[in-house]
C-alpha cells in the first residue's frame, strides 16, 4: 500500500519541460518533498551576466546586487583575502562552521574605482573583517552555468546511442598516434568520455615477461592511474578450466559492469587483445545512459523506482568478501542539473550486473520512510523494461577483438559482454610462446584521474 500512495504522488509530482531535447522534453523528477525535490533548471541569460552595474542594498541577512541576491553568510565564506586562503596553495584557512551567522556589511557596500566590492565584515564579538570581491566573482558565484561550464563542460558533448548513432561517432585511432600525438591523444580521452567507447588499433601484442612494462597499463598510465584490483594492476582474460569467474570460461557473458560489490568500482576498463583465434566470441556493448534516458521518456515512474530500489552486489569467493548496495540508477545530486546545454550528466551512473547481485531480502526497504518504498513487483516490472532496452539488436553494439584492438569503455556507463566462443583442439590452451588462442589484458582507470585528464584536456 505505501508504494501506491508513492506512485500516486509522483504521478501528480511529474513535471514536463519543454527544453529542446531529443524528443522534445526531459521529465523534471520532483519526489516525495518530504525525501528530496529535485528541479530542472534551465539557466536564464541573467546567469552569464551576472552583476554587472549593480543596485547594492543589504539587510542583516543578504546582499542584493542587481541579478543576485546571497546570504551574507555565504558572501563570508567566499573571501579569499590572504587571511581566508592561502596565497601559494589557495587552501582555505578557516571553517565555514567558524563563520558568525549574524555577519553583516559595516556599512553600504560600493564598488571601488577598480569596480570591484569592498565589503568590511562585522559580527558580534568578531574583529572586522575586509573582503574584496571582482564583478566577474560575483557573477560566478551566481551562476549555476558558470560552475557547470568550469567542471563539467565537457559533459555537454555528450552523445547517448544506439548502435547507428555510436558508429558515426565512435574514436578509433593508432596506437602509436595515441602514444606520441597529442592531438589523437586528445581525441581518444574525449572520445571515450562522449560515448563512453573508444578504440585503439594495431598496438603491439609482443608481450614479454621481465621489466617491459605491460602495454594495456602504458595506455592506462597516459591518461591517469591504474585502479588496482583483487586481480591485480592487470588481469588476463583467457578460458581457464577451473574459472573462479564466468569471464574466464567460453561461455556467452552478459551485458553487465564489472566490480559494483565495491564501494567505488573502476571508472574506465582498458582490454587489449593479445591474440584471438576463436570462432565467436565477439564483444558487444550497449549504452545504459541512453537506455534509462528511454526510460525517462517512456516510463518516469519506472525511471524513479530504479533510482530509488536497493540492489546488492557481492563476489565470496577464493578468500575475498566483497559487498556493496545501490540503485539501478544513480543521479548527481548537486549541481549537475539537466539544460538544454547538458542534459546528459544528471545520470551520474548506471549500476548494472545480474551475474553479481545477491539475492534480495525480504523486507527490502531502501529508506526509514514508508512513502519512499518501491514494491519488488515494481521494481521487477521497471528492471524488466531497462533489459528490454538494452537487449534490443539496435542498441547493441558489437565488434570482434583483433590482435592489437584496445577497447576502452566507461565501466559506470557502457555495458559490456562477450558471446560464446570455441577454440579448436589446436589452437586450444598454451602455445609455444606462451600464449592462448584468446588472450585478452584489461586494466582498470582510476576515474578521478580519468575526469581530471579530461578537463585539463578541456582547457578547465
Ligand atoms: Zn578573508
Amino acid at each position: 500500500m505505501s508504494g501506491l500512495s508513492t506512485f500516486v504522488c509522483f504521478t501528480k509530482q511529474v513535471v514536463e519541460y519543454h527544453l529542446g531535447y531529443r524528443s522534445n522534453y526531459i521529465v523534471g523528477i520532483y519526489r516525495h518533498p518530504q525525501i528530496l525535490r529535485r528541479y530542472s533548471q534551465v539557466a536564464s541569460p541573467k546567469d552569464t551576466q551576472g552583476a554587472k552595474n549593480a543596485q547594492i542594498s543589504s539587510n542583516e541577512r543578504q546582499i542584493s546586487f542587481k541579478d543576485a541576491t546571497f546570504e551574507n553568510t555565504l558572501l563570508r565564506d567566499a573571501c579569499s583575502c590572504s587571511i581566508c586562503l592561502d596565497t601559494s596553495t589557495q587552501q582555505r584557512r578557516f571553517s565555514t562552521g567558524q563563520i558568525p551567522l549574524d555577519v553583516r556589511p559595516k556599512s553600504l557596500v560600493q564598488a571601488n574605482k577598480n569596480g570591484e566590492y569592498e565589503v568590511t565584515w562585522t559580527a558580534k564579538g568578531v574583529e572586522d573583517h575586509v573582503s574584496v570581491y571582482s564583478q566577474e566573482r560575483i557573477a560566478q558565484l551566481a551562476s549555476p552555468l558558470w560552475r557547470y561550464n568550469n567542471r563539467w563542460r565537457f559533459a555537454r558533448d555528450a552523445v547517448l546511442w544506439d548502435a547507428d548513432t555510436l558508429r558515426g561517432n565512435l574514436v578509433s585511432r593508432l596506437y602509436d598516434d595515441y602514444m606520441n600525438d597529442e592531438e589523437a591523444f586528445k581525441d581518444v580521452v574525449l572520445g571515450l568520455y562522449r560515448t563512453g567507447l573508444a578504440f585503439l588499433r594495431d598496438s603491439p601484442t609482443k608481450e614479454r615477461t621481465g621489466d617491459m612494462e605491460i602495454v594495456v597499463e602504458k595506455i592506462a598510465k597516459k591518461i591517469g592511474y591504474i585502479k588496482e584490483t583483487f586481480y591485480g594492476t592487470s588481469w588476463d582474460v583467457v578460458s581457464r578450466p577451473d574459472a573462479k569467474n564466468i569471464a574466464y570460461t567460453s561461455e556467452n557473458l552478459p551485458l553487465h559492469m564489472d566490480l559494483l560489490y565495491y564501494e567505488s568500482p573502476p571508472g574506465v576498463q582498458l582490454l587489449h587483445c593479445i591474440a584471438n583465434r576463436a570462432e565467436g566470441g565477439e564483444s558487444v556493448y550497449a549504452d545504459s545512459f541512453h537506455a534509462a534516458y528511454q526510460l525517462l521518456e517512456d516510463d518516469p515512474i519506472s525511471f524513479y523506482n530504479l533510482t530509488m530500489f536497493p540492489i546488492t552486489f557481492h563476489y565470496r569467493n577464493d578468500g575475498y568478501h566483497y559487498v556493496y548496495t545501490r540503485p539501478l540508477i544513480e543521479l548527481d545530486n548537486f549541481y549537475t542539473k539537466p539544460t538544454p546545454e547538458h542534459p546528459v550528466v544528471q545520470i551520474k551512473c548506471v549500476n548494472y550486473s545480474p551475474p553479481f547481485q545477491a539475492p534480495f531480502e525480504h523486507f527490502v526497504t531502501h529508506s526509514e520512510t514508508a512513502e519512499g518504498n518501491v514494491e519488488f513487483g515494481e521494481f521487477i516490472r521497471a528492471f524488466n523494461k531497462f533489459e528490454k532496452i538494452i537487449y534490443k539488436p539496435s542498441q547493441q553494439f558489437e565488434s570482434k577483438f583483433k590482435p592489437g584492438d584496445v577497447a576502452l569503455f566507461m565501466n559506470r556507463r557502457v555495458l559490456h559482454s562477450r558471446r560464446r566462443f570455441t577454440l579448436t583442439s589446436s589452437t586450444q590452451g598454451n602455445n609455444d610462446d606462451g600464449s592462448y588462442g584468446r588472450w585478452l589484458k584489461g586494466t582498470y582507470l582510476d576515474i578521478d584521474s580519468f575526469y581530471s585528464k579530461l578537463r585539463e584536456l578541456s582547457g578547465l
